[in-house]
């Protein structure tokens, strides 16, 4: 039996709430805030498997942030639910733990994690219109004669809702580069994950082992700022090869009231140190490049320097991206009854909505009615006042956007 098909499934339990709100991490947390503060007496139902924070909860705790303590604040304060939660915590807590800290500063993820693990109890502590379900969605198939959404959980429980919002999360693209594929002896492979936590990758790699990095994204960066430190404590003999297509690494710079590259560019901690060691000018005259090879590898010479140089290293950690979790199988529920038809969903990524466009349908595409995404996996597009588009992700770029878009999705549950 399809996951889609259990919905029709006679004899279970089923029931409806307002809205059902789809991962507990920041986004989810985000998107229920906004609600509680637009319709503060909607019923709704919150679903993650742990409600630990999302992955900055269980994968970034010992990651420095790229954005600053103020901006976490910010997150905690600016919406009335969140204010209210914070009036009744006693201190020392979360909020009081990060305003010691210096506010135009970063921080380790671990404060903002703890945040959020605050407030989500908070949420449930003081709101009974919020019920907490802890497992996966499955399903989840919308009926355009009735305008609901019938959503089908991990106990195969049932529930459906005029309003389900998505928020999902993304992880490290862990697919292997053609390359790796092609090479008789292949490095050992280390996910992003346990390359992002200085506590955990010296037990993954001998002190002598040669590792390859691969990319020059924030993330790179820092796995490259680990393995150094390493190097300079249990890890003498380690030496690292680092394959960046960009000759010049992109910084985030402070511009007249904005931030040029504000979401692809490095900053805090991140960005001084590559500043320091990495840039062009300065590689060759500061002690990472003792430990530190880099090859360029622009398009016509990459296949080259990998085929060159891989086979030599023990390990290879890929910092190449981050791409959208699998979501929930969704479905369209078919006038005859039968099983629904799956729904193709694009992202409408300025308003948080989604469209699809049915085969052999002429009117083009159409929103879906009741359908919403916020978070790492459907991020507001932005465009800066150069004209640069990117993808706005982060605690407080979710809480702006959320703060402006749930309005607009409470008030919106028709065909457009
Ligand atoms: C390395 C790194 C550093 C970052 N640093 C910062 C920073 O310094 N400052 C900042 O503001 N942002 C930072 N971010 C960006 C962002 O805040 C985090 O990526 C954040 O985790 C995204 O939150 P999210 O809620 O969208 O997704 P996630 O944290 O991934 O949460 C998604 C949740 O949904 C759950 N879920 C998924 N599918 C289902 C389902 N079918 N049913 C039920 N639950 C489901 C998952 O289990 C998970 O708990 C960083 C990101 C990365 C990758």
């Amino acid at each position: 039996m399809t996951v889609l098909q259990t919905i029709t499934r006679p004899g279970t339990k089923h029931r409806s709430v307002d809205t059902i709100i789809v991962g507990g991490g920041p986004s989810g947390l985000a998107v229920v805030g906004n609600l509680l503060e637009q319709r503060p007496r909607d019923r709704m139902l919150w679903v993650d498997p742990s409600f630990k924070a999302g992955r900055v909860g269980d994968q970034y705790r010992e990651v420095p942030s790229n954005t600053k303590v103020g901006l976490f604040i910010n997150f905690a304060t600016t919406i009335a639910p969140f204010r209210q939660i914070l009036e009744s915590s006693q201190e020392p807590d979360a909020v009081s733990a990060l305003r010691k800290l210096p506010q135009d500063q970063g921080c380790e993820l671990n404060y903002a994690a703890d945040l959020c693990l605050m407030l989500t109890e908070g949420v449930f502590r003081h709101f009974n219109n919020v019920e907490q379900y802890y497992g996966k969605l499955k399903a989840a198939t919308f009926d355009q004669q009735t305008s609901l959404w019938t959503a089908v959980l991990n106990d195969d429980e049932i529930i459906s809702a005029p309003k389900l919002v998505l928020c999902t999360g993304s992880s490290p693209v862990t697919n292997l580069l053609p390359v790796l594929a092609t090479l008789s002896k292949r490095p050992q492979m280390i996910h992003l994950d346990t390359a992002l936590k200085p506590s955990l990758l010296p037990k993954s790699i001998e002190s002598d082992a040669t590792v390859a990095v691969i990319g020059a994204s924030h993330s790179a960066i820092l796995v490259l700022m680990t393995l150094y430190e390493l190097t300079k404590t249990t890890h003498p003999n380690l030496r690292i090869k680092w394959f960046t297509r960009y000759k010049e690494l992109r910084y985030a710079k402070c511009m007249d009231g904005w931030i040029l590259y504000d979401n692809t560019g490095l900053k805090g901690q991140v960005a001084q140190w590559a500043r320091e060691n990495l840039n062009a000018e300065v590689f060759d005259k500061s002690p990472v490049s003792k430990v530190i090879s880099r090859f360029w590898t622009a398009p016509d010479v990459e296949e080259q320097h990998y085929q060159a140089e891989l086979p030599s290293c023990t390990h290879v950690i890929q910092a190449i991206g981050y791409k959208r979790d699998a979501l929930p199988a969704l479905g369209l529920a078919t006038s005859t009854g039968a099983r629904p038809e799956p729904l193709t969903i694009q992202h409408d990524d300025l308003t948080g909505r989604f469209f699809t466009k049915s085969a052999g349908d002429s009117t083009g595409l159409r929103y879906i009615p009741g359908l919403f995404g916020a978070g790492i996996a459907f991020p507001e597009r932005v465009t800066d006042p150069m004209g640069n588009v990117e993808h706005a992700v982060g605690f407080w770029k979710f809480m702006r956007f959320l703060k402006q878009a749930v309005p607009e999705w409470v008030g919106t549950s028709k065909i457009v």
